[in-house]
């Protein structure tokens, strides 16, 4: 075992590839697109680095594409759950008694992997199995994941810097030791990155980890695991277990080791993972820690001096990208209704301009919605709002389910500004706008107020104005609607290291993935006080006679 200065290169942002005709990046990818829609791997569970093929077999199919079938995958269920915290429980003493600078090589290697020749592997299996364009898999699998690996070392060499102060004759430390137990980490189907960072970020700190990846992400999740065991990490190390997340969840909510929980999806099933630790709570040896980041209702205000083109790409950008399928997409708008009808005529235009379909034509801006759950529940949305007399439908074009799952960029005026529309997250393309009053005096004002108060989240948003004095008053009167905040940018797109990522509300714990603040969260200080001369008697001078 190697025991080395834990000084790390200062990271940076991997760059983002063209991938413009004729480059090598696009060549390679044609090609890793090409022969991983014929391999349909049997996708094993890996548990103490053994492959397991156990339980009832499901599909992931291209969402675009539904006819074709990209790998079959087993519902571990509470067996392979079992074995998994076993296998994690094991691993564990071993894991802990790594240096932190060994650990942190095996994610230094898995980021200069996939930087390299894993690259396209992990881009192609995204566009596949999630339907994102090549742009949108290139800053997810590649960049982003990337740059969680590098820049987690980077800050986690740096918390043990943190050490209390030592008076003389006395040395006080402060280590930080991994949980006692085994993390859960459950990760969600839109972001390659996200699936690639909650079970590492605890893995780097010394944990071991149970990951459960969404099934409809398990084509980019079973690469991904590959990549971990090619860059050296110990078996049992990270767990992956395929299949129903409740049935993995009660089985580790009921296990006394059950030391943390990184968790990123919908509110709903963060809630249901708190609900069974709180009844859990007396069974567990130490308090869980519950790191979870969730839902978003994103908005974008336009000041009346917001620039209208900026403000328009961003819209269409912000909310249309990946189909809205982003926890920051931009979901409702407030716009003065000075700009609204130059701004309405440019983002209808730019909508009508947006090609959509399969994901391999890289002319496309949009793919299809993740599955047939997600295209019916949104469809059913789209056919209300058709039917809503109190809405002005302006752009629905393309929602069809006969190839794949696509759901057009849709464009809503909503003349009710508590609509549900601009309430409820429907994780798809479709975008509200609420056109505000700016004529009357208390326009601004008024319109801040519903943005902070109308929806229970609160992850990203997006102010537009020129005018300086209008953007510090919106700053400050949103101050809690949102984790991250983008002034005259749109709401998606945060950077690992340049915007930590996460909101408070109903939005999460806004732990911020790919920062210390996150790191913390996987680490238990113990602070260790050494008295170099220790005193000989008992009293203290004051008890002598005068
Ligand atoms: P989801 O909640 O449906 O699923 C997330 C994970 O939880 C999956 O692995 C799923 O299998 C598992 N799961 C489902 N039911 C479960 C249960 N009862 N118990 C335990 N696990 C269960 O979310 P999704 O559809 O994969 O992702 C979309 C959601 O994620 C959106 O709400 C989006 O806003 C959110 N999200 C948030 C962030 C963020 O950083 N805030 C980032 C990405 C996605």
């Amino acid at each position: 075992m190697l025991d080395l200065p834990t000084t790390t290169p200062d990271p940076v942002n991997e760059p983002i590839l063209s991938y413009a005709p004729g480059s090598p990046e696009r060549a390679h990818l044609k090609s890793a697109l090409a022969s991983m829609a014929l391999e349909r791997p049997d996708v094993p569970h890996v548990v103490a680095g053994k492959e397991s093929r156990e339980g009832a077999t499901y599909e992931v199919r291209a969402p675009h594409d539904h006819a074709l079938v990209l790998a079959t995958c087993h519902n571990g269920g509470a067996l392979v759950a079992e074995r998994a915290i076993a296998a994690a429980l094991d691993a564990a003493p071993g894991w802990a008694a790594t240096p932190f600078a060994e650990r942190a090589r095996v994610f230094m290697r898995a980021a200069e992997l996939l930087a390299g020749p894993w690259r396209q592997i992990l881009n192609a299996a995204t566009m596949l199995g999630q339907s994102k364009t090549v742009v949108q898999a290139e800053v997810d699998a590649a960049c982003e994941f990337i740059d969680f690996l590098r820049f987690n070392v980077a800050f986690a060499s740096r918390l043990a810097e943190h050490q209390p102060i030592s008076p003389n004759g006395f040395l006080n430390t402060l280590e930080l030791r991994p949980l006692e137990g085994f993390v859960l980490a459950v990760t969600p189907f839109n972001f390659t990155a996200i699936a690639g960072n909650l079970p590492t970020a605890c893995a780097l700190l010394g944990n071991v980890v149970v990951w459960k990846p969404a099934e409809n992400q398990s084509l980019a999740a079973y690469h991904t695991m590959r990549l971990f065991e090619a860059a050296g990490l110990p078996p049992g190390v990270i767990n992956v277990v395929y299949g129903d997340g409740a049935v993995i969840a009660q089985t580790c909510l009921r296990h006394r080791a059950l030391a943390g929980i990184h968790f990123t999806g919908s509110t709903k099933v963060f809630q249901s993972l708190w609900r069974g630790v709180g009844e859990n709570i007396a069974n567990y040896k130490s308090y869980p820690r519950l790191v979870g980041e969730t839902g978003g209702k994103d908005f974008v205000f336009a000041d009346p001096s917001a620039e209208v083109e900026a403000l328009a790409v961003a819209l269409v950008r912000g909310a249309y990208e990946f189909q809205g399928q982003k926890c920051s997409a931009a979901s409702r708008a407030y716009i003065p209704r000075s700009l609204w009808p130059s701004v309405r005529d440019r983002v209808v235009a730019h909508i009508d301009a947006i090609a959509m379909g399969d994901v391999r034509d890289f002319r496309n801006l949009m793919g299809a919605v993740i599955n047939e759950r997600a295209w019916t529940r949104l469809n059913a949305w789209h056919e209300r709002l058709k039917n809503d007399a109190s809405v002005t439908m302006l752009a629905d074009k393309g929602w069809s389910r006969d190839k794949g799952w696509f759901c057009g960029a849709t464009l809503v005026e909503v003349s009710s500004p508590s609509h549900a529309l601009l309430e409820e997250e429907l994780f798809g393309p479709v975008l509200g706008v609420y056109v505000y009053d700016d004529g009357k005096p208390s326009g601004v004002d008024d319109v801040l107020s519903l943005i902070d108060h109308t929806s229970p989240y609160a992850l990203t948003g997006a102010v537009f104005a020129r005018d300086r004095k209008a953007v510090a008053v919106a700053v400050t009167r949103l101050r809690q609607a949102a984790g991250n905040l983008y002034i005259n940018d749109k709401p998606t797109g945060a950077v690992v290291g340049q915007q930590p990522f996460g909101g408070g509300r109903a939005s999460g714990t806004n732990d911020k993935a790919g920062s210390a603040y996150n790191l913390l969260r996987w680490a238990s200080p113990r602070v260790v006080k050494e008295t170099f001369v220790p005193p000989l008697a008992v009293g203290y001078p004051a008890m002598s006679a005068e």
